[in-house]
């Protein structure tokens, strides 16, 4: 049995540089909200492999599904011999998602997939190229996810040129001094400095950044945006591909605001670790496209797809936006505990549903990043069995994305190591 010390090095041997990884921890099982390593060792998951196993890992019904159906086909290839799991997924996406109906989907396997399927349907229904997005977002590695992503080291340095037409604007960010009014500003200039608004086909936000450090986008700059959008005859993308699918308290993060998007797309947690991405569109955007335009060998594979179906039965059944609201509380309670304490490193605690973050600083009054302090940390958490995620542009954000279907009891025993781990972070930097 190899330990996690002997396949690391072999990975530093075989694997690609630019494939980082959070931690040096080789799975070899996982459950629920827990993943044991190949050495044996238990850890509390508080990153569900980057806000995908929402539902938790080897939920016994998404396991079933996928068992049911692999025993059944595989791989036909929808676009060759279509299946009815594709269709009816399609269905209920298009019942849930917040777009006006009547809506229709399409499926395919990544998130970056499905972020340039998205601007494709855009450009293909406005005939315009020009497509807005935000500093600090994040919308993929492929190269229109790349143009789209508002920061350069590590996601865009040395990958270009990219394509044109996109250009990048304020995200409101009152932590770091960027109000609701300053980033519609910019959009204003952008259009009176740099392009027409009559060229733009589309705008993509995250209603909650997720790489980028979870910022939460104000409710009313949604709807301004909104507005401005309309104005324009500009489409407005949600990228729900971090916030969806019951992480922030609702179904999408965009519902906490009212606004409907013209197109939203999803992955990550709709089929609960199955490659499936998904964007679901107003009936005649999504129509757009010319046939055998949009599509793909193993888009919707029928495994995910069926996945998917479990997972929206066990949001519904085990009501999991109810648990992520209840879930996000403890987190927040704690976090504002510690921010509240005599360590002087917590800059800022936010939070939408269990959508929940900490902002580590050097100290309150400058407010001035800690980076250093959050690899510290992260790595004195996986000392301690507990497994975190970072983010944000300066790298001193800890995200907190536990699996809805933890008990309380497991929040509670992770938040513990959390607290216990800052602690000794902070003398270890010190
Ligand atoms: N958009 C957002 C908002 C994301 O969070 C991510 C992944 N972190 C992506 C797009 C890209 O998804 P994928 O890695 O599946 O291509």
């Amino acid at each position: 049995m190899p330990t996690s010390a002997e396949l690391h090095e072999r990975r530093q041997a075989a694997v690609a540089r630019g494939v980082a990884h959070a931690t040096a921890i080789y799975a070899k099982r996982a459950k629920n909200a827990e993943i044991w390593s190949e050495d044996g060792k238990r850890y509390i998951d508080f990153g569900a492999g980057i806000a995908v196993v929402n539902t938790g890992h080897q939920h016994p019904k998404i396991v079933a599904a996928v068992e049911e159906q692999l025993k059944a086909f595989s791989h036909v290839c929808f676009q060759v011999t279509p299946y009815e799991s594709y269709v009816s997924l399609a269905e209920r996406l298009n019942a849930i998602a917040p777009v006006e109906r009547p809506a229709k989907t399409m499926l395919v396997s990544t998130g970056a997939e499905a972020v340039e399927n998205a601007i494709k349907v855009a450009r293909a229904f406005t005939g315009r190229p020009g497509i807005v997005s935000f500093s600090g977002g994040f919308h993929g590695r492929t190269l229109m996810g790349m143009a789209l992503t508002g920061k350069v080291v590590p996601y865009k340095k040395g990958f270009g040129p990219f394509p044109a037409d996109v250009y990048n604007v304020a995200f409101p960010n009152t932590y770091h001094g960027v109000t609701s009014e300053e980033s519609l500003a910019s959009l204003k200039s952008l259009f009176k400095y740099v392009a027409d608004p009559s060229s733009i086909a589309a705008v993509i936000v995250e209603p909650v950044q997720g790489e980028g450090g979870f910022y939460i986008a104000p409710f009313d700059f949604l709807r301004a945006l909104r507005a401005i959008c309309d104005e324009h005859g500009i489409l407005l993308i949600a990228d729900e591909i971090q916030t969806g699918f019951a992480r922030t308290g609702k179904m999408f993060g965009l519902e906490h605001s009212g606004v409907k998007a013209d197109v939203v797309s999803m992955a990550k947690g709709l089929a609960g670790g199955f490659p499936l991405s998904a964007i679901t569109g107003r009936a005649e955007v999504m129509d757009a496209a010319n046939p055998g335009g949009l599509g793909g060998t193993y888009a919707g594979s029928p495994i995910a797809c069926a996945a998917a179906h479990a997972v929206l039965d066990v949001i519904e059944e085990e009501k999991l936006c109810d648990r992520a609201n209840a879930i996000g509380a403890i987190i927040l309670d704690r976090c504002n505990k510690i921010k509240n304490s005599n360590l002087n490193c917590v800059g800022d605690v936010r939070g939408l549903g269990a959508m929940c973050a900490i902002e580590l600083v050097k100290d309150k009054a400058s407010a001035e990043p800690a980076p250093q302090l959050t690899q510290a940390l992260m790595k004195t958490a996986n000392e301690n069995g507990l497994i975190l995620l970072s983010c944000g542009t300066y790298g001193n954000v800890i995200r907190f994305l536990v699996p809805l279907t933890a008990s309380d009891t497991i929040v509670g025993e992770g938040m513990d190591i959390f607290e216990a781990s800052l602690t000794e972070a902070v003398n270890r930097v010190a």
